[in-house]
């Protein structure tokens, strides 16, 4: 904690002890303002204008400070002010105190709550910034949460002052007049229980209610309307309509047949999609037989005599074999036999409620949308003469080009560029930005870059494509331009979200700025029973998270009549499998200056471990950034061998809530590369060592050796 929360902190605990040590409470009571009504009133007489400030500040202070008073004195106001002026004080004065309560608990309490809480409260945070105006109204309305509890909690979340302020004034209204009024009738009262009936409390809570409740009503309206202009059948022949039979599509679907819902999974290319067919499967197996080309190429180094001649044809037919292996998992005997009707064809929505496949209509109560992404290919001029390969067609090549130009230096452009060039490509690889891989913080891609470079691919950061003569590119690089010829162009420079051409316009489906399909934190479009998952739905481009979200988009879809779920995306990892593996999960270096979360960065070279040595791959680094102050797991990135393996026990920690210390205490077998998050641990518990107990250790060792 800052030295000045801390002042402020320790300014209104001495302040709330005063208040009790002078045996304030006592003072406020009901029975004392009753016994002191009549000097108050002399009071008010004698200094109209002095006892009507004075009454005010003295409110704010005592509200501000959250001291058991609010009640009594609202009552105190009604009393020697009257009805109109009472109300106008306490009003005023009552929200005042209540945003300058909720500021001082933000000022000294959000930071730390929010950073020590940050995953728990990222639902919180998110419903506050869209709702908080409903749910404060509410809270404020219903007298069952106590006013300065409200003020304290609201002060820990993102609600804007402004908001806080007038929507407490506006909710606190009517109890303000309750109390008021029962103040100008004081003589009459017995207790402050005595202002509120029960039929009174009721009209409250309901007052409260409503807002959220003509929100609802609104939405349910809102959805109605959507709605409208379709004929909805009278019964549904299936439970749920997939539309994709990638990644998401396949998990929606199976989740659906495991829990004997009617489920139609409709396919218009291979069962698998683009992970099996032409992304995640085919790219690792290539990966992997340019690695091994570039380990026997290392063979001299492990005392052995061994040379290797590439066959990129039957490299590709390796791939292809590969593909074929693990085919089964998502094919349509699969899928049949767990009870999903699969049909091969192009779906079109028809209706909210219909989709048509190969001339027929098929009705459903719901409908999953995970049509995937496709490769962007940049509207550079000569581009199209330039025969552009993507990552759907770099697949079918069967000769080795012999010099490839690489368009991207993400993920996707980095791990295709380092393959070809091991497998014998001259690649060059261009990149507008600065560097490649640019979401990982700096030194990843330095030592990706460097690896790629030391492969022979070269890499040219800073560089703008511009335009296509023939098979030459010219690109713009500081101001000046620089001719690249080339025999093979293969585009890597993103995937868009496949949103076209399935009637998703007719239906007025939307597409959000970064072209994936509108939905909200259900995974529900703008109709409430079609959902969308995977990459078509984004923000991410990964096999795991695609999954990740069909399971709530499936679960949403078939019991969202009774509850739904928001699709969490709070611990998210990724790999990027070039040599170095580059793995993370949570925030780097980057994002965490971005955002301004506060952390620590622990780091453990990976040329430590003796795991590593022994393998000759002793290079990388494991970099854990924790809260300051504490083993909590904020993030963690891994450029080594197996990065991405070793990458699962952060997402545990992450997910699970265990921080290093947990780590630190698992036993990690000898010798592996899993030992290196343990050393990561033990790093940061170094230099978290507690010196002063160390010293007085060191002095009692010193004295029993006497
Ligand atoms: C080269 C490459 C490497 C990758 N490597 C990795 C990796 O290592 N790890 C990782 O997590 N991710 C990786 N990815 C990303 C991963 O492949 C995708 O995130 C994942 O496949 C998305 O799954 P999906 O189900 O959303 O979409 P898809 O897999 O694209 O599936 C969508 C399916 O919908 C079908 N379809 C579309 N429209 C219709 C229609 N109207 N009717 C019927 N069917 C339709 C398509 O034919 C397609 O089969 C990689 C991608 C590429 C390109």
């Amino acid at each position: 904690m800052s030295r000045a929360r801390l002042a402020v902190a320790v300014c209104v605990v001495v302040a709330v002890a005063a208040f009790f040590a002078a045996g304030g409470p006592s003072y406020f009571t009901f029975d004392n303002l009753k016994a002191q009504q009549a000097a108050l009133e002399h009071w008010r007489e004698m200094h109209p204008w002095g006892a009507a400030l004075g009454f005010f500040a003295v409110y704010i202070a005592f509200t501000s400070l959250s001291l058991p008073a609010a009640s009594v004195l609202t009552v105190l106001a009604g009393a020697i002010f009257g009805p109109w002026l009472g109300v106008l004080l306490v009003s005023f004065a009552s929200a005042i105190g209540a945003t300058l309560a909720m500021l001082l608990a933000r000022f000294v309490l959000r930071e730390w709550v929010q950073r020590r809480f940050h995953a728990q409260l990222a639902g919180i945070n998110r419903g506050i910034e869209k709702e908080g105006a409903f749910y404060l109204f509410t809270l404020r309305l219903v007298p069952a949460f106590p006013y300065f509890l409200i003020n304290l909690a609201m002060g820990l979340t993102p609600i804007r002052a402004w908001t806080f302020y007038w929507v407490s004034q506006l909710a606190m209204f009517p109890a303000t007049v309750l109390y008021v009024n029962a103040g100008t009738q004081l003589a009459r009262l017995d207790s402050l229980r005595g202002i509120l009936s029960w039929q009174l409390v009721g009209a409250l809570v309901l007052l409260g209610i409503f807002p959220l409740a003509a929100k609802k009503a609104l939405e349910f309206a809102k959805a109605r309307r959507v709605y409208a202009r379709w004929n909805k059948p009278a019964r549904f022949e299936r439970n749920l309509v997939v539309i994709g039979a990638g990644s998401a599509g396949l998990v929606a679907a199976y989740i659906a047949a495991a829990v004997r819902a009617k489920v139609t999974l409709i396919e218009k290319g291979r069962m698998g999609g683009d992970c099996l067919n032409t992304g995640c499967v085919p790219s690792k197996a290539l990966i992997r037989s340019a690695k091994l080309l570039s380990q026997i190429r290392r063979a001299d180094e492990f005392g052995l005599r061994a040379s290797a001649q590439v066959d990129f044809g039957k490299v590709m037919e390796r791939v292809q074999r590969v593909i074929r292996e693990i085919e089964p998992h998502d094919s349509v005997e699969r899928y049949t036999q767990l009870g999903v009707e699969c049909i091969q064809g192009e779906a079109r929505l028809t209706s909210p409620w219909s989709v048509e496949v190969n001339g027929r209509t098929l009705t459903t109560r719901s409908i999953v949308i995970a049509t995937g992404a496709e490769p962007f290919v940049p509207p550079i001029p000569g581009i199209r003469d330039a025969e552009c390969l993507t990552s759907e067609t770099v697949w079918n090549l069967r000769e080795l080009p012999p010099r490839l130009l690489v368009l991207g230096g993400g993920p996707i452009g980095c791990e295709l560029a380092q393959a070809f060039a091991r497998l014998g490509s001259q690649v060059t690889q261009v990149e507008m930005l600065p560097r490649i891989l640019p979401r990982e913080d700096a030194e990843f891609s330095a030592m990706v870059a460097e690896q790629m470079r030391a492969d022979g691919v070269n890499v040219l950061t800073g560089h703008k494509a511009a335009r296509f003569i023939g098979r030459t590119l010219v690109c713009e690089h500081d101001g000046t331009e620089k001719q690249i010829p080339f025999d093979a162009l293969l585009c890597a420079v993103g995937r868009v979200a496949r949103t076209r051409g399935f009637g998703l316009e007719a239906l007025g489906i939307g597409v959000s700025k970064a072209r994936t399909v509108e939905t909200n934190e259900f995974l529900q479009t703008v109709y409430p029973n079609i959902y969308a998952c995977g990459d078509v739905a984004g923000p991410y481009q990964f096999t795991h998270v695609g999954a990740h979200q069909a399971w709530y988009a499936s679960v949403n879809a078939l019991f969202g009549f009774a509850r739904k779920f928001r699709a969490d995306y709070s611990v998210i990892p990724w790999a990027t499998f070039t040599e170095p593996e580059v793995a993370r999960v949570g925030l780097n270096e980057l994002e965490a200056r971005e955002r301004g979360v506060p952390y620590e960065a622990t780091v453990y070279g990976l040329d430590d471990l003796d795991r590593a040595i022994a393998d000759g791959t002793a290079r990388g680094r494991i970099k854990v950034l924790t809260a300051p102050g504490s083993d909590r797991v904020l993030g963690a990135t891994i450029a080594g061998e197996h990065a991405g393996d070793l990458i699962a026990e952060f997402v545990a920690a992450m997910r699970h809530g265990f921080g290093l210390n947990k780590i630190l205490g698992t036993i990690h077998i000898y010798p592996t590369l899993a030992e290196a998050n343990k050393y990561a641990a033990g790093a940061w518990k170094k230099a978290h060592a507690p010196q002063r107990a160390l010293a007085v250790m060191e002095r009692l060792h010193a004295w029993r050796r006497g």
